[in-house]
């Protein structure tokens, strides 16, 4: 006879939907039993070993999910561009925007004047709307300081608001995002000092996990992309890639080249694309908030993605101009209206792909024996109806490393 096992807690009384291999793969009046921050068995109660929990949670009903992963969010940042919105919206032009100063030049010139302790506290407001939705890891990109001194303090503004908050946080150096004012019309010089100054700092000081860049006419041409992602690679560090949002560059071609770990936005993207992404497993992110703001028409081949079997993720890319997105769920119904993805893959698109688009998929993403205890319990009947519902709150338990977490809003 075995003897029983002992867990910290155990988690009963509804079904868990595991999302292994980005499938749903429920079991029906499941149980979880979780041991330092792990899960270490998952299956039908029926089924369960002898164990000895400490604690014991029971649902009435319900379903059970992996935490949410957002993977790709710009959440630091100073001000906002709600005037700029309005504005727009009142028919005054883009050209004119930029002309006093507007757009992305904006939002730099606020991150710069804005303190560490204003970025974190204005972001960590932000960031309370995806937890309360059950994100329990989120990346986070820098990219509005634009010079060395504000791009490492974004970073580090990313960095505490990790060790602060109850959720994982990855952060990204996007220092290749828009090329700064003080090098209008010289990107190649701010490439240089990204490449040969910055990025080694970065790396030398741990303050990213990744490294992105943006790829497109308004910012870095592939050349100049490459040469960031040879720098990261030298200095150990994985890329992503902004690429093929608003026009055909192969940017994510050039990123599969790389081994990147996704390659995002991805409207404009090719069959060839497509392919190369799926021969290194790049994971294609996409986002449909900037492209509902932005009001595109180029909708993501999201059929050759399914063909050659390109991973595909969906994140908020909440940032100021482009998504001022706080719902991942909005996303996830986003992705399905405007993207035609269907529910399951929206749902794998925010849990087992978004992990893999962070290079984490060995510990994040589904429910599974030995993986982090990260889980969201959701009062609904069946996963469609995370996806389904426009707007409201759902009420959720978020099971964070194992410990319940709460409700921050
Ligand atoms: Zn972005």
């Amino acid at each position: 006879m075995s003897s029983p096992v002992s867990c910290d807690s155990l988690w009963s009384g509804a079904a868990f939907v595991t999302m292994k291999e980005g499938q749903y793969q429920t079991i029906e009046n499941g149980a979880l039993a979780v041991l330092h921050g792990k899960i270490i068995w998952l299956g039908p109660k029926d089924a369960m070993p002898e164990i000895i929990a400490a604690e014991h949670h029971h649902f009435d009903g319900g379903i059970v999910t992996p935490g949410f992963i957002d993977c790709h969010t710009h959440l630091v940042f100073g001000g906002d561009r709600s005037a700029e919105f309005e504005k727009r919206l009142n028919g005054v032009s883009y050209a004119q925007i930029a002309a006093e100063g507007g757009g992305i030049i904006s939002t730099v010139r606020a991150t710069r004047t804005a303190s560490e302790d204003e970025l974190l506290a204005s972001a960590r407001q932000r960031l309370k709307h995806l937890l309360a939705e059950g994100v329990t890891t989120v990346e986070i990109k820098s990219g509005y300081g634009l010079d060395i001194d504000n791009e490492i303090k974004m970073l580090r503004v990313i960095r505490r608001l990790g060790e602060q908050e109850p959720v994982e946080i990855y952060a990204t150096c996007l220092a290749a995002h828009a090329i700064p004012p003080e090098f209008s019309g010289d990107a190649d010089a701010w490439i240089d000092v990204v490449c040969e100054q910055l990025l080694p700092r970065v790396a030398q000081e741990k303050l990213a996990d990744a490294v992105d860049a943006f790829c497109e006419h308004l910012a870095f041409n592939p050349l100049q992309t490459a040469k960031v992602f040879t720098t990261a690679r030298d200095l150990g560090l994985p890329v992503k890639l902004h690429a093929e949002q608003l026009s055909a560059l192969a940017g994510s071609s050039l990123a599969a080249s790389f081994n990147a770990l996704s390659a995002d936005h991805l409207e404009y993207a090719t069959e060839e694309d497509a392919k190369a992404m799926a021969a290194s497993n790049t994971v294609a992110v996409l986002l449909p908030g900037a492209f509902y703001l932005l009001r595109e028409k180029q909708r993501p081949p999201v059929e050759a993605f399914r063909q050659y079997g390109v991973p595909m993720a969906v994140a908020s890319d909440a940032n100021p101009g482009t998504s001022p997105a706080l719902s991942l769920r909005l996303m996830l119904n986003m992705a399905c209206t405007l993207f035609g993805l269907t529910p399951e893959e929206a749902l794998a698109g925010v849990t087992f792909h978004a992990a893999q688009a962070l290079g984490i998929q060995a510990s994040h993403g589904s429910l599974e024996e030995g993986k982090i205890a990260n889980f969201v319990h959701w009062p609904v009947a069946r996963p469609a109806e995370l996806v389904y519902w426009l707007g409201g709150q759902l009420p959720c338990t978020v099971v964070y490393e194992g410990v319940r977490r709460e409700s921050s809003l």
